[in-house]
């Protein structure tokens, strides 16, 4: 396929280098990182985009992904897929979708999970919201890039489910890491802890694939001194977009707030900015109730 891939960061330089392995024709853009080995270098983001069957988007935020789109939808051809795989606000990925089908052009939101690791290893699961035909179209990238798509809806959908899966992560991490400061104060023991907890009801993602406790459970950023892995500041992105999705419809979220407050806090008034996500055990280690 004829693939343009807009933004080249972390994530989508190595989906980029991988699409290019597997014998795509790919033509790259981005306002400052270079393309990847075997990725062709375009002058501007239309010149990314135009002529294309399938036009990727790997961009930081909503707002970004929809000045890109006003750019290169007039750019791109009728019939041309627009995949957007950025983690971005749901009205946002509506938004574009609609502005595409206005141009004859399907859109759909795959946002990724598996951070730079499954990026760079093809083995990202995408989340993707569009129609049947859209997603058939871009499917064989899916494969590519990654080891699983789950067709989630109609646009939108994929954005959702995201956001939703990302709320989970930020407070089964927070509520990981209170117990751990907890259970030391009572004094037990971090590796009877886990035993207990990865094999009981308490278990989770958190605590039994990424556990915030040095030296216990499989190796994660916590045996790294908290290097990420995934930053504090992308879960507070993450949780923010929840928190801005529950208000647009009217959702009850009260842990997802609690979680985003506390990362908010973490990350802007505390030392969590360049910490893991799951650095909050230290940060909760070192306080006492008031
Ligand atoms: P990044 O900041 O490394 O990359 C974004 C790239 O977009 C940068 O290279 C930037 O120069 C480029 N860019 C910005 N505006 C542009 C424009 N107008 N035209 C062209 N290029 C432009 O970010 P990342 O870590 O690659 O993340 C990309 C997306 O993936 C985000 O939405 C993020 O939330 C999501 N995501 C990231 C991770 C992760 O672990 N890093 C995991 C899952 C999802």
């Amino acid at each position: 396929m004829k693939i343009g891939f807009i933004g080249l960061g972390n994530m989508g330089a190595p989906m980029a280098a991988n699409l290019a392995r597997a014998g795509h024709e790919v033509t790259g853009f981005d306002l400052a990182a270079p393309c990847p080995e075997g990725v062709a270098s375009a002058a501007s983001a239309q010149d990314a985009a135009g002529g294309r069957d399938v036009v990727l988007t790997m961009l930081p935020n909503g707002r970004i992904l929809r000045a890109v789109a006003a750019d290169i939808l007039p750019a791109m051809d009728k019939g041309a897929v627009l995949l957007d795989c950025s983690t971005i606000d749901v009205e946002s990925a509506r938004d574009v979708a609609e502005q595409a089908a206005a141009k004859g052009i399907m859109a759909i939101d795959a946002p990724v999970s598996g951070g730079i690791g499954g990026a760079a290893a093809g083995t990202l699961t995408f989340m993707a919201g569009g129609s049947n035909d859209a997603f058939a179209i871009v499917r064989p990238l899916f494969d590519v890039m990654g080891q699983k798509a789950v067709h989630c809806g109609p646009v939108g959908s994929g954005q959702a489910a995201k956001i939703c899966n990302n709320m989970i992560l930020g407070v089964t991490m927070a509520a990981t890491c209170e117990a751990f400061a907890l259970a030391d104060k009572l004094g037990l023991d971090r590796q009877k802890m886990f035993d207990v907890v990865s094999t009981s009801s308490g278990y989770s993602w958190s605590m039994n694939a990424y556990c915030p406790a040095p030296g216990i459970g499989p190796q994660s950023p916590a045996d790294n001194g908290y290097r990420p892995g995934f930053a504090a500041e992308l879960m507070l992105k993450d949780l923010r977009l929840s928190q801005q999705a529950a208000q647009t419809v009217d959702a009850d979220t009260p842990m997802g707030e609690r979680a985003t407050a506390l990362y908010t806090a973490f990350v802007e008034q505390e030392d969590g900015t360049g910490q893991d996500f799951s650095a909050l055990l230290p940060r909760f280690e070192k306080r006492g109730r008031g």
